[in-house]
This record gives structure tokens, sequence and C-alpha cells, in this order.
């Protein structure tokens, strides 16, 4: 479904990627881990046209999009969510899901049902009119995950959905990222939360320095001496 090959990138004397490679298969859930700065957001800024590689390529349904412009890919079915996060804060939750959505020709009734339904996966709907500024971290990164699916990409590529999250919350993302999974979304997940994006990822890569130090079992790169080096040195 996605496929990148010998990705790299520098920003003046830091490679910020180098050489890297991966594959994600429809409905797959992607897991992204390393330390801060190896290049985890870079690599999701790359992959949706914020930033130009220096080298390498990238290839969507067979389609290679590493040159098309950001709104195109959009438009083909990649979606994203930000580290920081983009909500309009002074505008209601219920706003906030269907701003996004209007670009596309759905039905205003399609995407107030779509709308309604997603805001109960993650228990959000009493808060609808709340202006999202008041939300908690946690519900404001809730809302952010799931007013991205408003926008029904195919693959959606989530920037440390739980960053901020009170423990209690991190279920109900895990439970609404596995509903969504079941019904056809393919994930690829930055997350610092380390048993929850064990309990999800079908899939494990981790990232030091730019490089794909090792990818595949999520248990076997977990307990890898090379990734767990790389994490506490
Ligand atoms: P991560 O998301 O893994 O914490 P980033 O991808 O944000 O890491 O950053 C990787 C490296 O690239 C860091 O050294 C960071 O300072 C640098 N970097 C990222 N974006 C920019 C930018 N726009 N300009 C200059 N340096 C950048
Ligand atoms: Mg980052």
């Amino acid at each position: 479904m996605l496929r990148v090959e010998n990705l790299s990138k520098h920003f003046g004397g830091t490679q910020a990627l180098k050489d890297v490679n991966f594959e994600v298969k429809p409905k797959e859930i992607i897991g992204i881990i390393g330390p801060n700065g190896s290049g985890k957001s870079t690599l999701l800024h790359t992959i949706t046209g914020i930033h130009k590689p220096d080298k390498g390529s990238i290839w969507y349904e067979d389609k290679n999009i590493t040159s098309i412009p950001l709104e195109d890919r959009a438009r083909l079915g990649i979606g994203r969510t930000f580290q920081n996060l983009r909500l309009f804060k002074r505008l209601t939750v219920w706003e906030n899901m269907l701003i996004p959505a209007i670009q596309l020709k759905k039905s205003k009734k399609d995407m107030e049902e779509q709308a309604s339904e997603l805001l109960n996966l993650v228990n959000l709907t009493h808060l609808k009119n709340e202006q999202a500024q008041n939300l908690s971290i946690g519900q404001q990164r809730l809302l952010e995950f799931i007013r991205a699916m408003m926008l029904d990409s195919k693959i959606v590529l989530l920037d440390e959905p739980t960053a901020g999250f009170h423990p209690n919350m991190i279920q109900t993302f895990i439970d609404t990222l596995l509903e969504l999974n079941r019904r056809g979304k393919t994930f690829v997940i930055i997350e610092h939360n380390i048993p929850a994006i064990m309990e999800v990822s079908t899939k494990l890569i981790a990232i030091a320095a730019g490089e794909v130090l090792m990818s595949g079992n999520p248990e076997e790169v977990h307990s890898d001496a090379k990734v767990v080096e790389a994490y506490l040195g």
C-alpha cells in the first residue's frame, strides 16, 4: 500500500533520515518508535509532502508520489495528525469535526452521521458544543484523531497520538483505533507509550539517528539489544 525506498533528508548538518526503507500493507498497524530527535516526525512530513526528500522515493498503491503536491497525496487517501495539535481552538468540537470534511463531496446528512458516530466511539458526544480549547489535552488529541477520520483516508499517519493523555484515556484510544482498523483502515503510528504500541501494532519499526535499526515482530524488535541501547544510551 505504501512503500518508502532509501529515503534521506538532511537539515543543514543534521542527517534527519538516512536510507530509510519500509513497507505498509493494507490493514496493517505499523508502530514507529525511537528516541527524541531520531527523525520520526520528519519521516511522516516527507511521506505526506511537507518535506521534499534529498534522495529516495515514496510509493503509494504502486504510484510514485515522491514529487506530487501535498494536497494530491491527501486526495489519494493519505491522512495524518500532527505532534502539535492543529484544532480550531475557539470552534466547537462539532464544528471541528465538520469543517475539514466540507471539501469532500459528501451530503450534510452523511457527514453529520459520521461525526456523531466517531464522537460516540471516543466518548466525546457530551462535549460536542464545547469549544475545543476547553477540552483536556487527551480529549483534544482524541478529537484530532477522529477528525482526521472524517476525510475517509485509507491510510492514516498518527504522530504521538497519546502524548499528554491521562492514563485512563489510553484504552479509549486503543479501542477506537482497533475498531477503525477492523473496518479497513491502515495506520502508521509514532508512539512513545510502549505498552500501547505493543498492544496495537502488527509490525514495529525502531528508528535511531535517522536510520531504521530494526523492523518486524513487535516483541522481537522491542527486546532487541540494539533497540534497548538506543533508548537508554
Ligand atoms: P523526532 O520526531 O523523532 O523527535 P524529528 O523528525 O522532529 O525527530 O527531528 C529529527 C532531527 O531533525 C532533529 O535533530 C531535529 O532537530 C531536526 N529537524 C527536524 N525538522 C527540522 C527543520 N524543519 N529544520 C531543521 N532541523 C530540523
Ligand atoms: Mg516528533
